[in-house]
């Protein structure tokens, strides 16, 4: 008796319900991976997720044979992989964990029909939430769309179990499987520009769990004073992990408990509930990306639809260098191109610039992020984007508009961030780091700072550029 274990975005073994399930079936495992970038949006990841992707799925294949078995991996349509499985091998059972991607359900509702049509078993799990996005819902039976009672409702009904063990021991099917090896996916990036990744990140469930450990022992109970500075290790770094489902929801809640519990705190403590809100955010991304399917390309806002975008190449061209001569966003957009990876009030605020100070569409920036980040998610890089651009859930007020100078002397008041990160710039007093073009003309000198030539001038005067937006949001209020 053999079952298939059909890996997506849960490169685990710890926690895995579909993996488990499969074990306690008695049946012979074969787990595989399956990458065909015709299949769905969730698969056609950017360029510094497919870097992350690549170690991920090595970890997995070196667990797997730790347990004397292997990863499989195949390049064609999942259906004709599996298909083809199990005309060839004594296949019963199909086990995987759901993803929630329009075309990702697309597809596993497809497989899983024309699976049970042929008679093969089909059970699928929850790996990557908290709550089913259908589970919770307003008094009125509704989605919601506020964040505060999603979380509540979802803070009340939390699976209060103790994540699943990762397996003791896997008995596979051991005769052999004509199969792709990792390398023929070729995701590794043709440029050099993600060896510098290794220096920030170490993929793969160890790589997350030391992460997490690291953040609960150091980081956890001062997360909600320190948690907006981008030049202080404040936040988990826990994003990427999460994404590629290298470690459950279940499991970090689980973890804080814990540490709630030695330190006695059974009512909670600032930090830590701050901390497992932070998580609340990614449930409600994919509870509005499962309700609101057409937020990935719509505005939720209807009304923001007919938002004038002037969708100029140049500016975003500078946007994405980390050249708009506004240190904070520049500083922002260089740390994502080095590590793969923004601070989250960096986010906000890069993200605020370009919609709201160059008039940019805000998918041009979602298409950047989804690009260059190691945790780029559908769900939340959307949630993101129109939470910036004042038309999604919740969002931030369109009349919020982010003043990149004053963001940067209130989160980074001694410059630290810019400096690391803008070295050209690393002489300059703090009193003109965060605004270069008022600094007096022997004081830039002494810095060995020539503007518009060492760096730019700033690429749109802010004050100005706020009026302009608000009025076109005014109007189509
Ligand atoms: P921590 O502060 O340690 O938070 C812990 C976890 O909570 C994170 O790992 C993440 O899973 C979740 N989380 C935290 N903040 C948010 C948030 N605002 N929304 C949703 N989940 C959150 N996050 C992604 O995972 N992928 C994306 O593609 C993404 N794109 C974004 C785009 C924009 C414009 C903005 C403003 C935010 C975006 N975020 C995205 C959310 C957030 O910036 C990152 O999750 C966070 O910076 C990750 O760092 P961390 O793990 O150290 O976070």
């Amino acid at each position: 008796k053999i079952c298939i274990v059909l890996h997506r975005r849960d490169l685990r073994l710890g926690d895995n319900s579909a993996v488990v399930s499969a074990i306690e079936s008695g049946r012979l495992l074969i787990p595989i991976f399956v990458w065909n970038r015709q299949e769905s949006e969730a698969c056609d990841a950017g360029s510094a997720s497919c870097w992350w992707l690549h170690h991920s799925l090595l970890e997995l294949g070196n667990q797997y044979a730790k347990q004397g078995g292997e990863l499989f991996f195949f390049r064609e349509p999942t259906q004709s992989v599996i298909e083809r499985l199990i005309r060839e091998h004594d296949v019963e059972a199909v086990y995987w964990n759901r993803r929630y991607e329009p075309d990702a359900i697309k597809q596993d509702s497809g497989l899983k029909k024309s699976l049970k049509d042929a008679g093969i078993e089909v059970h699928s799990f929850n790996g990557s939430l908290l709550r089913e996005p259908w589970e919770v819902e307003t008094k009125q039976g509704d989605p919601y769309q506020v964040f505060t009672p999603f979380w509540k409702n979802v803070l009340a009904s939390i699976d209060p179990d103790k994540p699943l063990s990762a397996p003791e021991a896997i008995s596979f099917e051991k005769v052999r499987i004509e199969s792709c090896k990792l390398d023929d996916f070729n995701l590794l990036p043709k440029l050099d520009w993600a060896d510098s990744f290794h220096e920030y990140w170490t993929p793969g469930e160890q790589g997350a769990h030391e992460s997490l450990s690291n953040f609960i022992r150091n980081g956890i109970d001062d997360y909600k004073g320190e948690r907006d500075f981008p030049a202080k290790s404040g936040t988990s770094r826990m994003s990427p992990h999460l994404h590629f489902g290298e470690i459950s929801p279940r499991q970090i809640c689980h973890a804080v408990q814990v540490h709630l519990n030695r330190k006695r705190k059974d009512n909670g403590q600032p930090g830590a509930d701050t901390y497992l809100s932070e998580i609340g955010w990614r449930e409600f991304g994919y509870h509005i990306l499962y309700h609101f399917p057409h937020t990935t390309e719509k505005s939720l806002k209807p009304k923001f639809d007919d938002f004038p975008w002037d969708n100029n190449a140049k500016d975003l061209k500078k946007w994405q260098q980390g050249m708009t001569g506004y240190p904070i966003v520049d500083a922002g957009m260089r740390e994502l191109w080095e590590t793969g990876w923004m601070h989250n009030r960096v986010r906000m605020i890069v993200g605020s610039f370009l919609a709201k100070d160059l008039l940019q569409n805000w998918k041009s920036g979602a298409e950047w992020f989804w690009d260059t980040l190691v945790d780029a998610d559908l769900a939340n890089n959307t949630l993101g984007w129109q939470w910036v651009a004042g038309s999604g859930a919740d969002a931030s007020p369109y009349f919020r508009v982010f003043n990149p100078v004053l963001q940067g002397e209130r989160y980074d008041p001694s410059g630290k961030y810019i400096r690391q990160w803008i070295p050209e710039l690393s002489e300059l007093p703090d009193k003109w780091i965060h605004k270069p073009w008022e600094a007096p003309k022997d004081v830039l000198k002494d810095a060995g700072i020539s503007l518009g030539e060492t760096y730019p001038e700033p690429l749109v005067d802010h004050q100005e550029a706020r009026e302009a937006a608000l009025a076109i949001y005014e109007k189509i209020k």
